[in-house]
């Protein structure tokens, strides 16, 4: 199964991307999750990516596409994969068409979180990140089991720099420039799904088995 998650930043993705990658045992690929890895390995993509995420920009589509097709190519993507914040423009998402169907693949589901901007203001300042596994925590909506501290590998929790209220406004307009067209380009593949992500996160999670079931 291959799964793409949309919605804003903030919206869940990552939240349901990695319930859905543990209930069907297909690899949860977040290009930020590499992006900030590389960061803090130092590597040259870390510094080339570092300079446009601190600024809530998008990273170029070259060097986002460069990184995900080297992430295909291993072999845990051979019974799909769910992937998250990837393809966040047309061009990303028309290389990945072709890409797939080079090999006469497709997506079978583009789930769409459906969240209102002013919630996502509101969560973005309770976010809490494992930086060592990409664990998502809120202080408030889903809290780890002790303060500070991931609940999946023990890893320090800490706040995303582009979290901070001013960045989320500015990548809050990226995404309705750039990413929200993805809507009506996932619509017209007929593959398009939409959930009500204001729920809570078992009950989103719910909905979305739903629809993979279905
Ligand atoms: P969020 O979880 O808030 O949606 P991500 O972790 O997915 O954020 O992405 C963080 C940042 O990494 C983005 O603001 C962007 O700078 C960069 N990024 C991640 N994925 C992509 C992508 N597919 N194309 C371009 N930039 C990306
Ligand atoms: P995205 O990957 O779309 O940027 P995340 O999964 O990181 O979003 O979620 C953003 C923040 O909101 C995190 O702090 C997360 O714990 C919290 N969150 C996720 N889903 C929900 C939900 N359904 N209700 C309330 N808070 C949520
Ligand atoms: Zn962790």
């Amino acid at each position: 199964m291959k799964i793409v998650m949309l919605g804003a930043p903030g919206a869940g993705k990552g939240t349901q991307a990695k319930m859905i990658a543990a209930r069907y045992e297909i690899p949860h690929i977040s290009t930020g999750d590499i992006f900030r890895a590389n960061i803090k390995e130092g590597t040259e993509l870390g510094k080339k990516a570092k300079a446009f995420m601190d600024q809530g920009l998008l990273v170029p589509d070259e060097l986002t596409l460069e990184l995900i097709m080297d992430r295909f190519a291993k072999d845990d993507c051979a019974n799909g994969y769910v992937l998250d914040g990837f393809p966040r423009t047309i061009a990303q998402a028309e290389a990945l068409t072709a890409s797939l169907r080079k090999n006469g693949d497709a997506l079978d589901y583009a789930i769409d979180v459906d969240v209102p901007d002013e919630d996502i203001v509101k969560r973005m300042g309770g976010r809490r990140a494992c930086l060592a596994c990409g664990g998502t925590f809120h202080i408030l909506f889903n809290p780890p089991k002790k303060e500070g501290v991931c609940d999946l590998c023990g890893g320090e929790l800490s706040i995303r720099k582009d979290d901070e209220p001013e960045t989320v406004q500015k990548r809050l307009n990226v995404y309705h420039a750039q990413t929200q067209p993805l809507i009506d380009y996932y619509t017209e593949e007929g593959i398009l799904k939409s959930v009500d992500g204001t729920q809570e996160v078992g009950k989103v999670f719910e909905d979305i088995v739903e629809i993979l079931n279905g």
